[in-house]
């Protein structure tokens, strides 16, 4: 797995990060099958959400595993620049954190899909649909799935 050089490491990561990544395409299909629309990567709002449901106020994130710090099996560091990597990777989790927070004092409720729940996509869909289907049960809690 770590046999690509520092370039193409790097390479591979700014693709990890970029939008439309393939789990957040599939949630897409999910979401759109359960039929709801929603708006895509709105600038304008904390973290600029992956999916935004304004009409029902909330928010779901996809999270690449690595890149957003999961502490699964996907998210392992590379072998090589770990210290370099694992920074990174902390400010991220961090810097996510604080975007949920931002964004729950704005009175968004916010869902994080993580990539490896992938492996399920059923269950995805029913937590998807329990999230979007929910009144004022969540509190304005935010829902951050374990592994
Ligand atoms: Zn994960």
């Amino acid at each position: 797995v770590d046999n690509l050089s520092r370039t193409e490491r790097s390479k591979q990561m700014s693709l990890v990060r970029s939008k439309n990544t393939k789990p957040e395409i599939l949630v897409r299909e999910l979401v759109l099958n359960l039929g709801y629309r929603c708006q895509l990567h709105r600038t304008d709002l904390p973290g600029c959400p992956d999916m935004v449901f304004p009409r029902l106020k909330r928010i779901i994130f996809v999270h690449g595993c690595f890149w957003h710090a999961h502490g699964c099996r996907l998210a392992r560091m590379p072998k090589s620049r770990r210290a370099y990597w694992k920074n990174k990777i902390e400010r991220n989790g961090s810097r996510d954190l604080r975007t949920l927070r931002r964004l729950r004092g704005m009175r968004w409720r916010c869902l994080v899909i993580w990539e490896c729940q992938l492996s399920n996509p059923e269950a995805v869909s029913t937590k998807i649909k329990m999230f979007l289907r929910s009144s004022g049960a969540l509190n304005g809690k935010v829902r951050r799935e374990g592994p």
